[in-house]
């Protein structure tokens, strides 16, 4: 038996029909590139997270950049980014001209480091790009609270997290904005790329359709050069017929995290701990050990994959070694990085699997 750290064949076999069904809507329409199916999805997205307004865009990371953007964020500006994420989150940092400022992360719960956040603000700071990783929610209201003092605006990243909540709020609500991903792997994912800004703010939607779309005012009168992060219709039909499902799948993958922490946990590993009052999604199922190397190894001899999210932080990325960031810098999250593995989690995956997963495990790995 091999068991892939997500199976997207399994959704499928379930599903495969009814997206058949969408997508030859819209190539009977032929109406490829946004129009009536991103506008569906929209709606269909908003109102799964109880949000007022939004729109789907090319991917995640473009989202990001679009909201930096209507933000008026550029050259001379710093955006706080926790140094423990994808680089998915600081790429947008850069695009628009800004200095991404990395912060340091908890050992408890991998989240934003508050005393840290206080030392990196400088009179530069225009904003915080919060990110709720691994499909957790952030401390998001305090951090909601320190933006709000400091004058900053609060950025979710959403990427692994759609539907999780904090206080029965839709993660994406809290701040100026949530941007999400919808990479296939992602716990909504499309058959490609694409994204989503969504926000309580009307006028900061308008902008980022403005910005994804060429600038346009109209057809052919376009305010500013922007550039193309439009969402494709075939993508935004086969996301509205999947977003019918996240909640049931965010539900089973909080039960398979359940059944690995009654094995892991009480055998006294450490794994994800989301806040009370929270609802993860479980978009990874994370465990720390210290023999990691021999863990994956023997886990892969018996066909059951692990993977690493993610093995090397942000501050000892070739890509932002020129805004001074070099290893060692960052001494929590760079010993979680080289603690960290996870585990095969999706919504279809069986009590047999987790059991099988997680004995083998056991026979090796090391606290
Ligand atoms: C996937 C991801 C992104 C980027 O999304 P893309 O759609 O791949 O551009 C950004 N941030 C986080 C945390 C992610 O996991």
């Amino acid at each position: 038996m091999n068991i892939p750290l997500v199976d997207l064949k399994a959704q499928i076999e379930k599903i495969g029909p009814e997206i058949q069904t969408a997508m030859q809507e819209v190539i009977d329409s032929q109406a490829f590139i946004q129009g009536p199916f991103a506008q569906k999805f929209a709606e269909d997205f908003l109102k799964a997270h109880g949000g007022s307004y939004g729109v789907g865009c090319a991917n995640g990371t473009s989202a990001i950049t679009l909201v930096l953007r209507a933000l008026g964020i550029g050259p001379g500006d710093e955006v706080l980014v926790p140094n423990n994420t994808f680089i998915g989150s600081v790429e947008p940092i850069v695009e628009v001209g800004a200095k991404p400022v990395l912060v340091e992360t908890t050992e408890d719960h991998y989240h934003l480091d508050l005393e840290d956040l206080d030392r990196k603000r400088t009179a530069n700071t225009k904003a915080l790009i919060a990110v709720h990783l691994y499909g957790l929610s952030e401390n998001i209201k305090t951090l909601q609270t320190w933006c709000c003092e400091n004058g900053l605006s609060l950025v979710e990243d959403c990427a692994q997290a759609h539907l999780a909540k904090f206080e029965s709020q839709a993660v994406g609500t809290f701040g100026v904005a949530g941007t999400f991903s919808f990479y296939p792997g992602k716990n909504l994912g499309a058959f490609g790329d694409a994204g989503f800004v969504l926000s309580e703010d009307k006028a900061l939607i308008e902008k980022v359709k403005m910005l994804l779309d060429h600038g346009r005012k109209d057809k052919y009168l376009h305010e500013i050069s922007a550039g193309n992060y439009r969402i494709d219709a075939l993508q935004a039909a086969i996301l509205s017929v999947k977003t019918k499902y996240i909640a049931e799948w965010s539900e089973r993958r909080r039960q398979a995290a359940a059944r690995y922490d009654l094995k892991l946990k009480e055998a006294g590993f450490k794994v994800l701990s989301p806040l009370p009052d929270s609802t993860p999604v479980y978009h990874l199922y994370l465990v720390e050990v210290s023999n990691r190397d021999e863990v994956m190894m023997t886990l892969k001899e018996k066909g059951i994959a692990s993977g690493i999210h993610y093995p090397v932080t942000m501050n000892s990325q070739p890509a932002f070694s020129g805004y001074g960031y070099k290893s060692g810098q960052f001494p929590v999250s760079e010993k979680a990085a080289q603690r960290i593995m996870s585990l095969p989690i999706f919504p279809e995956i069986t009590p047999e699997q987790i059991d099988l997963i997680s004995e083998t495990f056991l026979t090796v790995a090391k606290v």
